[in-house]
Order: C-alpha cells, then sequence, then structure tokens
C-alpha cells in the first residue's frame, strides 16, 4: 500500500539550526518509510541559484539524497515564493524531482492538485505583481548572470520591502480568495486541493458544485513540524515534534 507525504514551508535556513535537525530526524524516522515524498514549496528560506555553494545546507542536501537513493523514497518538489531559483542542478545533486503547480495526481480516489498556494492570495494585488516579476524565467536568467553577492543584496532588498509592505497588510489580504479557490476546483475538476504557503494550517471542508471537496492546508515548520498522510483511504494531518 502506497504511503504519501506532503510536507511544506519548511523555510530551512542555518540560521535556525533547530529546524533543520528536526527536518533531519524526519527523514530519518518518517520519510524513509514512505514510498513518495511531496514538498509544496519554501522548502529553504532563501535560494539565489544552483551555484551557491550553501555549506550551510549539506547536511539537508545529502539527507534528501539519500531518502532518494538508499531508501528509495521518491521526492518530488514544486517551488514557493522563497526558494522558485531551485533548478535542475539542485535536483540532480539531491535526486529530486522538480515539478511545476499546479500539479495533478489521484489520491485516495480524490482527483486531487497541489500548488504552493501562494497563486491564490489574489487580494494581495502587490505580490501577485512581485509573483509575476520573480517567476518570469527572463527575470530569472538576468539575476542568474549577477554574482552571488549581487543576488543576496537584491534577496535582501526584496525581504525589507515585504516586511514593511506585510506590516501593513490586513491578515485577510495575505489569505488565499474564496471566489479564486472555488475556480480553481472547477477549472481543474477536482475534489481535493493541498497546498501551503499561508501558514494557516487546516482542513477545510467544502461544496463545490453541490459536491463535497476538501482544501488542505499544509503549516509551517519551526519548533515542531507537521506533515500529510495519504494511502489508499485515509488521509491525516500529523504533528511533528521529533519526540519519540
Ligand atoms: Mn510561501
Amino acid at each position: 500500500m502506497s504511503n504519501i507525504l506532503f510536507i511544506s514551508d519548511l523555510h530551512l535556513t542555518p540560521e535556525r539550526p533547530q529546524t533543520m535537525q528536526l527536518f533531519l530526524k524526519f527523514v530519518a524516522e518518517i520519510a524513509a518509510r514512505a514510498d513518495t515524498l511531496y514538498i509544496l514549496g519554501d522548502f529553504l528560506e532563501v535560494w539565489w541559484g544552483d551555484d551557491d555553494s550553501a555549506s550551510g545546507y549539506q547536511e539537508v542536501f545529502n539527507a534528501l539524497s539519500n531518502l532518494a537513493t538508499e531508501q528509495q523514497t521518491h521526492v518530488y518538489l514544486m517551488h514557493g515564493n522563497r526558494d522558485f531559483m531551485i533548478g535542475n542542478a539542485l535536483a540532480m545533486r539531491c535526486h529530486f524531482t522538480l515539478i511545476d503547480e499546479p500539479y495533478k495526481l489521484q489520491l485516495a480516489g480524490k482527483k486531487s492538485l497541489l500548488i504552493h498556494g501562494d497563486s491564490l492570495c489574489t487580494d494581495d494585488i502587490e505580490y501577485q505583481k512581485f509573483r509575476d516579476m520573480v517567476r518570469n524565467p527572463l527575470w530569472q536568467q538576468q539575476v542568474l548572470s549577477k554574482t552571488l553577492e549581487e543576488r543576496y543584496a537584491l534577496a535582501h532588498a526584496i525581504r525589507e520591502k515585504s516586511k514593511v509592505n506585510t506590516a501593513m497588510k490586513t491578515k485577510d489580504i495575505m489569505d488565499v480568495n474564496e471566489k479564486a479557490t472555488q475556480q480553481l476546483f472547477i477549472d481543474e475538476k477536482i475534489d481535493l486541493l493541498i497546498h501551503g504557503h499561508t501558514h494557516r494550517q487546516a482542513f477545510h471542508h467544502l461544496t463545490i458544485n453541490n459536491k463535497p471537496a476538501q482544501r488542505i492546508v499544509l503549516g509551517d515548520w519551526g519548533e515542531h513540524g507537521n506533515y500529510l498522510r495519504v494511502d489508499s483511504n485515509t488521509i491525516e494531518m500529523i504533528d511533528y515534534t521529533g519526540l519519540t
């Protein structure tokens, strides 16, 4: 019986070693026994090109690589709004498969869709402009032609601007837009949507075209983690404290 796991928004950074250790433990204890692991974006807090030697991430990258090659867990990774520059070189180094959103699959008999989640935050018009910019391959190419120092300076400037903007926004603006969400269910003909990004971990029971549907929001990781586990007939959200 297949055992599929979903995680999102770990925001891993060497500046938060506790969360990194928690992830390493999760890989060894939980993901190693799964058939498939989907990472739905914002796995890394910052990533500005696979040419980054990223010495602080060595353990995490090795763990991912071992997970795929030694434990035979298939690992799929989708970009988030923090790690959209993860490319094929890192994917090859860590043995995961990069997937584009929206990603369709069948889960526990449900027509399902995976996204990071930021595309549904349509009330935040300023953010959507930013998203269009950074997801543009031409913009990415231009950025990659800069030195790493220049890229990190740019990242810092973007981060500072976003902090100021976020502080002025109401909480609702940064959640998914209900209409856009319903439209996605209709357009993609799905019963189940799984995403992260908002850090508002929840199971939402919806009615779309008079039929029951579900929207599952994965939480972010900090001192604790969380993951969604799906097999042929169950879907469950599990908190992961690392204490066994
Ligand atoms: Mn995000």
